[in-house]
């Protein structure tokens, strides 16, 4: 009875496998096709200036619709996008719509910083300046109104490629921030070396802030950090008042997280601008 239930098991564990196998093969497949088929949103993250609790930016993050799963996380798809090659129309896509938003937005009044996530197999194509130059122009947005996000791992693990990348955005006038800060090596060597506009602390050191004496330390010393190095740092997933308070006191530049507003649709945005400061509890302010 014993063996009979360990091939049972032996057996369950493969059918698992299998299924998870078939799961990602399907997803790839599907993803082949996702965008003919408009499956793919953009949502838009606001994030404040510290000092005085202003909505001044947004931050683009892609969301797919998938007909019969719902929606799929970024974590999950976007690393199958870019073992396939599917990153780099998926991405160009993205980075037309996120533009062509910023140019409404405009129409409207309101002139946001725009941040846009970069992945690795982009930065590596020998033509993306020259796309991001043309959608510029082509959407009429000013080169300084977009930020594009790198993370700290991209940059370690394809260090020439990424400084070359930083340096012709920034020849162009689009600023670049360093994502994602902290959860790489040898960060402070990077963050010197590195031309980078902004640094992002990663939300992982932000959770048990202000309570855990270690993290409070990293954080305060990134805020320093980045001061020094005349870069503007924005702190990650701030969920809780007292986190945003912690900021303030650090002087922080800006913040983002849900407590400040999750991602929303673009709709949503003109009247996140224009409420934040009277909604955020005034003692934080
Ligand atoms: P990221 O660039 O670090 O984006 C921030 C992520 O943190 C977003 O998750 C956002 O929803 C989440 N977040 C924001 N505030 C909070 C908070 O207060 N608490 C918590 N727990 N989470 C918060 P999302 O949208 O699932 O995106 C995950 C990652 O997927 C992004 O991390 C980015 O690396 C990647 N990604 C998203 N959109 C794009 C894109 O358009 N292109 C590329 N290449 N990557 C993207
Ligand atoms: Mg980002
Ligand atoms: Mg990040
Ligand atoms: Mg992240």
């Amino acid at each position: 009875y014993a063996a009979k239930e360990s091939v049972h098991h032996t057996v369950q564990f493969y059918l698992d496998h299998v299924h998870q196998r078939v799961d990602a093969f399907r997803l790839e497949h599907d993803l082949q096709a996702a965008l003919e088929k408009e499956e793919f949103v953009l949502e838009y993250q606001p994030r404040i200036t510290v000092a005085d609790g202003k909505v001044t930016g947004v931050e683009a993050l892609v969301r797919w619709e998938h007909p019969e799963r719902g929606r799929i996380s970024p974590l999950e798809f976007i690393p199958i996008a870019e073992e396939t090659g599917y990153i780099l129309p998926l991405s160009s896509w993205i980075m037309e719509e996120a533009f062509s938003q910023w140019s409404k937005w405009k129409e409207d009044g309101m002139e946001l910083q725009m941040a846009v996530n970069l992945s690795v197999r982009q930065i590596e194509e020998e033509q993306f300046i020259d796309r991001v130059e043309a959608l510029l122009g082509k959407y009429q947005v000013p080169p300084a109104s977009i930020e594009f996000e790198i993370t700290e791992s991209v940059l370690m693990y394809h260090l020439e490629t990424s400084l070359q990348a930083v340096r012709e955005l920034r020849r162009i006038g689009c600023r670049v921030a360093l994502d994602d800060f902290g959860t790489g090596y040898s960060s402070l060597n990077y963050l010197k070396t590195i031309p980078a506009d902004v640094v992002k602390i990663d939300r992982s050191f932000m959770k048990e802030i202000p309570d855990n004496a270690q993290d409070t330390a990293i954080v305060e010393t990134i805020i320093r950090l980045a001061s020094v190095l005349n870069m503007d740092v924005i702190a990650e997933g701030v969920e809780t008042d007292r986190m945003l308070s912690f900021l303030k006191e650090q002087h922080c530049f800006g913040a983002q997280g849900y407590y400040i507003s999750r991602p929303v649709p673009p709709q949503d945005i003109p009247e996140l601008t224009q409420s934040t400061g009277q909604e955020l509890p005034q003692e934080t302010l």
